[in-house]
């Protein structure tokens, strides 16, 4: 087990974000060699190699991609930003890249961090699956590029070469410099003095070590004929699981 993993290594593309370092830290638990590729190096930790770069450019993803076994795609412009076209660079045509990468050096495994919001059509959704459709109308111009990368990687499943989305929807946990601050700030400005619906709504937020455990499952599953390729997954809480 952890001896199948020594020497093995992973890389972690927006592994400076809130999400990746979890992802990255996750995996340094496990025994695995990692590999950060990020616009910015956000912190310093010598079991790690870094490579600053951007991935809508080849040239900077290659050799961060060299003999890697599993690459984890959680890198994302802001999605506050609402920038259309950044988001069509990066989600889209930068996921591209990350995939012709990934083919050029060999690499045969790609986990994606996709988003619950891709099946989010401005209605309730409790309980739901991953027999959703896509929404029509997504909310944002970061959801429609969610959803375009989503299919870009599932599409890319193929007999030598193992995709896989998950689909966390609000993450929370050490470190989030997201939700809880931006939660705070529009208080502190008194801006949460409404209501949406009848105040029954209920959300889904997921501790951030539940997200990273469903990545790393998703990556030790993809191997030939395992029925996780090609598939997205919804990731949830239930129990807290430490592992
Ligand atoms: P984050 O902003 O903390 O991290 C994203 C990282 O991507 C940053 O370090 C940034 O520098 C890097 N990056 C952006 N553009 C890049 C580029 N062109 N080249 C290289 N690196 C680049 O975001 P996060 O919250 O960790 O989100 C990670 C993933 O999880 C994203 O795919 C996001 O869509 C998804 N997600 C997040 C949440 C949440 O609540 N945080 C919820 C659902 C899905």
């Amino acid at each position: 087990e952890a001896t199948d993993r020594q020497g093995k290594i992973c890389l972690v593309v927006g592994g400076g974000g809130f999400l990746g370092r979890h992802i990255v830290e996750k995996l340094l638990d496990r025994g695995y060699e990692v590999h950060v590729f990020d616009l910015r190096e956000t912190f310093k930790d010598d079991r790690v190699t870094y490579f600053l770069g951007d991935l809508c450019k080849k040239e900077d993803l290659l050799p961060a991609m060299k003999d890697v076994f599993v690459v984890f795609h959680c890198a994302t412009p802001s999605p506050l930003s609402n920038n259309k076209e950044l988001f069509h660079k990066v989600n889209c045509h930068g996921t591209k890249t990350i995939i012709e990468a990934c083919k050029e050096a060999g690499v045969k495994r790609l986990v994606l961090t996709s988003s619950a919001s891709v099946v989010y059509e401005g209605k309730d959704v409790e309980n739901g699956t991953e027999d959703l459709p896509y929404a029509c109308k997504p909310m944002d111009y970061y959801t429609e590029t969610k959803i375009l990368q989503e299919k870009i990687v599932l599409e890319a499943n193929s007999d030598d070469f193992f995709t896989v989305a998950i689909r966390p929807h609000g993450i929370f946990g050490p470190r989030d410099p997201h939700m809880v601050p931006t939660t705070v700030r529009t208080a502190k400005a008194g801006k949460m003095k409404f209501k949406i619906g009848d105040g029954k709504n209920i959300v889904d937020f997921t501790f951030v070590e539940n997200v990273v455990h469903g990545h790393i499952l998703a990556a030790e599953h993809l191997e030939p004929g395992s029925k996780i390729c090609g598939k997205a997954y919804h990731i949830t809480n239930d129990e807290p699981i430490f592992f």
